[in-house]
């Protein structure tokens, strides 16, 4: 079996996500989207499939490292086809992403389950069917009945508690919003949320401010005392000794760390250094869906959890496939907006969720992504 062919193509669909100036997503109008569809075709006919944003698995990356170190080799060597990649990384000023080598790691894992003919997550483990998902917010805006007051935020808890979700995060306000970052209008959220859905619900902030060390602080005793389940992102991620300084200073679990560069060897020196008390790993972000398990066999070495970061049917699969990640981040949420509706590229929801607050995985082989590849055909606007 060897790898033959790997095709991108870009297609478009229609989204009621808009963008602000400082590249934050909320409700908007309904626009066209882009977005590519790597193809990994092997000699035998077997696929694999995996979605990126088009910048990601550019033709420029596709001809420059993808091609040269998947052509002609064994699609399930996939950490000889990742070692290559990563090598080619250095050389590539830049232009070949941890992203991109997700993509293709992602592709390769979406090609074995097809071709055995088994999901993904039990060939990674299967250690379970079902992930409990917490409800993951957008972050704050100024729209009247969104997120644009600490009320809005406790009033659409209560819709998410009701849904089924047993644990919400929160991102607060963030610029263009004219007051963010505010940490006392960031407390004053987390306050109201709390007093909505009561004491049983998990809460998580994701305070990606870049805040300084003096207010992480001041916010995370706020939250110890309103009985948080975890603080993440607070600061600059590339400051690990603040880290390691906060955790040093609160009781209530660090998370991190999610968008910080360097893989599972960032993360390791995160461990040894006590910068997080919980680690955290998204396949787009470290490279892929094995990069991920090594961070999460890295904190299962230590007594740790490891929370995977962002959705997906990569991240499902890696949720399912270890016993020390809690939950599933399931959104991001917004009142205006329905998160249950399924995407015009797709047949079905990836992240379907019970009334219990449960997201099944789906029996089909591979991720257990069911593509419309009609809709995909009759709206692509490129090949390469
Ligand atoms: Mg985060």
């Amino acid at each position: 079996m060897k790898i033959e062919k790997i095709t991108g193509q870009i297609f478009t669909y229609p989204t009621r996500r808009s963008v602000d100036s400082d590249g934050h997503s909320h409700p908007g109008a309904e626009s066209q989207a882009k977005m590519a569809l790597l193809t990994l075709e092997a000699d035998t006919g077997d696929k694999g499939y995996a979605f990126a944003p088009q910048e990601v698995v550019r033709s420029h990356v596709l001809d420059a490292f993808v091609r040269p170190a998947a052509i002609g080799q064994h699609p399930m060597q996939r950490e000889k086809i990742w070692k290559s990649l990563e090598h080619r990384q250095r050389g590539s000023a830049g232009q070949l992403t941890d992203r991109a080598l997700a993509a293709v790691e992602q592709a390769l894992w979406d090609l074995a389950g097809r071709a055995l003919q088994t999901p993904v997550y039990r060939l990674l483990g299967g250690y379970r069917d079902k992930v409990p998902a917490y409800g993951s917010t957008m972050c704050g805006d100024e729209l009247p009945g969104g997120l644009a007051t600490p009320d809005d935020y406790a009033n659409f808890a209560l819709k998410l508690v009701a849904r089924g979700y047993k644990g919400i995060k929160i991102h607060t306000w963030m610029p263009p919003v004219r007051f963010a970052p505010d940490v006392d209008m960031d407390i004053k959220a987390c306050a109201a949320v709390r007093e909505a859905v009561g004491p049983d619900i998990a809460l998580m902030l994701d305070g990606y401010h870049n805040y300084s060390r003096v207010d992480a602080l001041r916010i995370g005793r706020a939250l110890e005392k309103l009985q948080f389940a975890w603080f993440e992102e607070m600061m600059n991620e590339q400051s690990m000794e603040s880290y390691a300084w906060l955790a040093g200073q609160l009781d209530i679990p660090i998370l991190g760390p999610e968008s910080l560069s360097g893989k599972h060897y960032s993360r390791a020196a995160w461990v040894q250094h006590g910068a997080c008390d919980i680690l955290r790993a998204g396949v787009p972000g470290v490279g892929g869906i094995t990069p991920t398990l090594k961070v999460a066999h890295l904190a299962e070495a230590f007594g740790m959890d490891c929370e995977v970061h962002g959705n997906g049917a990569a991240n499902l699969a890696a949720c399912a496939a270890i016993k020390n990640c809690k939950w599933y981040e399931r959104g991001l949420l917004h009142p205006f907006l329905e998160y249950d509706e399924v995407p015009a590229y797709l047949n079905a929801l990836v992240d379907p969720m019970d009334s219990e607050g449960f997201v099944h995985l789906s029996q089909k082989p591979g991720l257990g992504e069911d593509i419309d590849f009609d809709y995909i055909e009759a709206h692509t606007v490129s090949r390469y």
